[in-house]
């Protein structure tokens, strides 16, 4: 029988939180960095929405894919198993080798340019799990953490914006005229 490449929204986000959780990072630690970045903006965020923000995210295809090969790729590099010059430039995580950002942005633009941008505050600041990550993930270290520091940083970032957006409804709520919406945030 051929392989499963087809999985269902729930199949992948169990598959992504098992695999993060296998690699030191739990949804609490997603969370907790967007909700530090959204409460900046305002006061009355809720850490429930912002763990309900990273569920939902973990569960994209696009998402899933992106995680998936990201950790295959720092795992591959801690086994030695890539050939140079990538093995080495992975491991040392190369200031100039931009891919991981790539990927954090790929993933932060499912919420447009304010999720890059928040994805570029995470990014430089590394704040939590992410500056964990990256300081425990290079050089001889055991682990080696060079994308996976990016995807944690950039699903953050994402869960901050859709946090952002759920605030902006529920302002839009306030006009008497507003009518419910069909659509999902
Ligand atoms: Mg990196």
């Amino acid at each position: 029988m051929k392989e499963k490449i087809y999985f269902s929204r729930d199949e992948m986000f169990e598959m992504n939180r098992d695999l993060l959780l296998e690699r030191g990072v739990t949804i609490e630690d997603v969370a907790a960095i967007a909700f530090r970045q959204q409460s900046k903006y305002n006061p009355n965020i809720c850490m429930k929405t912002c763990i309900e923000s990273v569920e939902k995210i973990l569960s994209y295809r696009d998402i899933f894919h992106i995680v998936q090969l990201s950790v295959e790729i720092d795992r591959l590099c801690e086994e030695g198993k890539l050939r140079s010059p990538m093995q080495e430039i992975i491991r040392a995580d190369l200031g100039m080798f931009g891919i991981d950002e790539i990927f954090g942005l790929n993933i932060a633009a499912m919420y447009g340019v304010i999720g890059q941008t928040n994805f570029g505050d995470i990014d430089v600041n590394k704040p939590g799990i992410v500056k964990e990550l990256n300081d425990h993930g290079k050089g001889t270290n055991e682990r080696c953490h060079t994308f996976l520091d990016d995807v944690v940083g950039a699903l953050a970032a994402a869960a901050s914006t859709r946090v952002a957006q759920i605030t902006s409804e529920e302002t839009a709520k306030k006009d008497p005229h507003y009518e419910p919406i069909k659509f999902d945030l």
